[in-house]
């Protein structure tokens, strides 16, 4: 037996058999030099691709609808239009001409180069690399070559373990979802969009495997992605213990389909308030039917960035305004815009020393960019005006003085619209902050003297407790989801909110764990913002819960000082 640890994007148990997916492009793919004179033959041929993959797309996205939901459909609409980019094919056709390859080879190119471009940022572009290799793949194929297919026959006949390098939109489309028990890969991310696909598929993801040294066709394996492992050869009394699992994971699973409609409860009778984190406009499609509290943290940043200059005041208007208007009444969250050096759109850029100097976020920002926030203010503001549900959200807030500044810009827009004699909402909007920083875990009863509730920011706050970058660190150790650091500061920064009679939500991924909701029970948290598909999963571990009862469950918890014993003290204590 060899248990091998990754992260996990989506959690559940599954117990089956591998069966190794390739995103390769075939090493048959043709390489050669062409003649002048076989210009025009090539460019026709790639013409005659294009319009393939542009057909067989657009049959995606209409499947993608059909079988899933608009959100998906618009994953291959995007796909349709970089297809359609006439700067792509301006590319191709030129590397065609220029070094007289041929077309297939000149699609291969352009596409290796963006991919390197985008590996050699941060792992932010991840899913930049996986729809890259995803539509080169299409275009590929379109020539009537293979790229992309299962290494084992098993693979299409029955259900398997999904293996794979990396995953890709089309690649989880093309599976049958009645064939998956799982998806297992090397490369991945939280919101890339092949792993928002394969969440909807309802069943455990991991990433950060090796797979080379470690997995092949055939082998039987536990994937556990509520620990984030794979249990590879597991002995009698591992699978044993997982067999119990996956009946009662059933059973659970069963129970909360009836109660789809009821609202968040424990199950004796606590009402624990669970949001919705929206990052990505798409997200609010699937929400209409959802028992949600409201909107817990909408980050603006999907306005901002992919963009050659800064939205205008209008157009975010609007977009704040039909969000506000998705049910009046739930209370929608709204961050400003929260841009780090992982999310920087070039418009933002200072000088490349100055930007390695300081982390450009939070406060810090505004103060160098005021204008860009007097003009979010001012559409927020104008879009709240007659309705009762707006509430605003100050990222990287550490101290009074970062309030401040925000505070400061809320007083400027203010001013400028009574000038402008527009519309807006001048009342007092509820102010919440997020805490994501240590500085403002030691100045939390301060800020929460001067604000109505807080957001805790895990995410954040556990890199810059820890010293270790949320993006590389995923993996190593330090960056260590449930760190007892972490959880510890979450305590005191909760005992704090219950003192002063606050709203204390905890809205980082940290959240998005069900097997951690007793420890977070036990703290005393009550209101939670969770990622959209991740809400229906942590309703119902919340409905099968009891608050525990367990005093010392915290103090056991902080004398842990080992990842492995964490996940262990998960399994058998809880
Ligand atoms: C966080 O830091 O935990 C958080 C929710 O904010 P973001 O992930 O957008 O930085
Ligand atoms: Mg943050």
């Amino acid at each position: 037996m060899k248990v091998l640890k990754g992260i996990s994007v989506s959690s559940g148990i599954a117990k089956g058999k591998v069966c190794l997916y390739s995103n390769e492009v075939d090493e048959s793919l043709p390489h050669y030099q062409i003649k002048d004179k076989h210009i025009p033959k090539e460019l026709n041929r790639l013409d005659e691709a294009r319009i393939a993959a542009r057909t067989e797309m657009d049959e995606m996205a209409q499947l993608a609808e059909r079988q899933l939901d608009k959100e998906a459909r618009d994953i291959f609409n995007a796909y349709l239009a970089f297809l359609n980019d006439k700067g792509l094919y301006k590319k191709i056709s030129g590397l065609i001409k220029k070094r007289k390859i041929n077309a297939e080879h000149a699609v291969n190119d352009v596409f290796e180069e963006y991919i390197k471009i985008f590996q050699a940022k941060d792992s932010h572009f991840n899913e930049m690399i996986n729809d890259f290799v995803d539509i080169r793949n299409r275009l590929i194929g379109a020539f009537n070559l293979t790229s992309g297919k299962f290494k084992c026959t098993t693979g299409e006949t029955e259900p398997v373990i999904v293996v794979s390098e990396r995953l890709t939109p089309s690649m989880v489309l093309n599976i049958q979802k009645e064939n998956v028990l799982a998806f297992v890969t090397e490369h991945g991310g939280f919101t890339n969009h092949a792993t928002i696909l394969a969440r909807s598929y309802g069943v455990p993801n991991i990433y950060g495997i090796d797979i080379a040294d470690n997995l092949d066709c055939g082998m039987e394996i536990i994937v556990d992605g509520s620990m984030g492992k794979v249990i590879v050869s597991p002995d009698e009394k591992t699978g044993n213990y997982y067999d119990r699992k996956i009946e009662t994971f059933e059973q659970k699973k069963k129970y909360c389909l009836i109660k789809k409609d009821h609202e968040p409860k424990t199950k004796e009778g606590m009402r624990i308030k669970l949001k919705l984190n929206i990052s990505i406009l798409e997200e609010l499609n699937a929400i209409e039917d959802m028992p949600y509290d409201g909107i817990g943290l909408l980050r603006t940043e999907f306005l901002f960035v992919r963009r050659d200059d800064a939205p205008s005041e209008e157009e975010q208007y609007e977009m704040y305004k039909n969000i506000l208007q998705t049910d009046p009444e739930k209370p929608v969250s709204i961050r400003l815009l929260d841009i780090g050096l992982d999310k920087m759109p070039e418009y933002f850029k200072l000088i490349e020393e100055m930007a390695h100097e300081i982390e450009l976020r939070g406060a810090v920002a505004v103060e160098v960019f005021p204008d860009i926030y007097i003009n979010q203010v001012k559409a927020l503001l104008r879009a709240g005006a007659g309705m009762t549900n707006l509430q605003v959200l100050y990222p990287m807030v550490s101290d009074l003085h970062d309030l401040e500044t925000f505070r400061n810009i809320f007083k400027k827009a203010r001013k400028i619209l009574r000038q402008e004699k527009v519309e807006f909402y001048d009342g007092n909007i509820k102010e919440g902050v997020m805490i994501e920083t240590p500085s403002a875990v030691m100045m939390v009863e301060e800020l929460l003297e001067e604000v109505d509730f807080i957001n805790i920011g895990s995410n954040d706050l556990l890199q810059y407790s820890m010293a270790a970058f949320r993006g590389e660190s995923m993996v190593e150790d330090r960056y260590h989801i449930l760190h007892p650091t972490l959880v510890k500061m979450m305590e005191i920064i909760t005992k704090a909110g219950r003192k002063a009679g606050k709203e204390v939500c905890l809205c980082g991924e940290i959240a998005f764990f069900e097997e951690f909701y007793p420890l977070f029970l036990q703290m005393g948290l009550r209101s939670f913002s969770v990622a959209v598909t991740k809400f229906n999963d942590i309703k119902c571990e919340l409905m099968n819960l009891n608050i525990p009862k367990n005093e010392d469950m915290l103090k056991d918890f902080y004398k842990i000082h080992s990842k492995e014993k964490i996940r262990e003290y998960f399994i058998e204590k809880i």
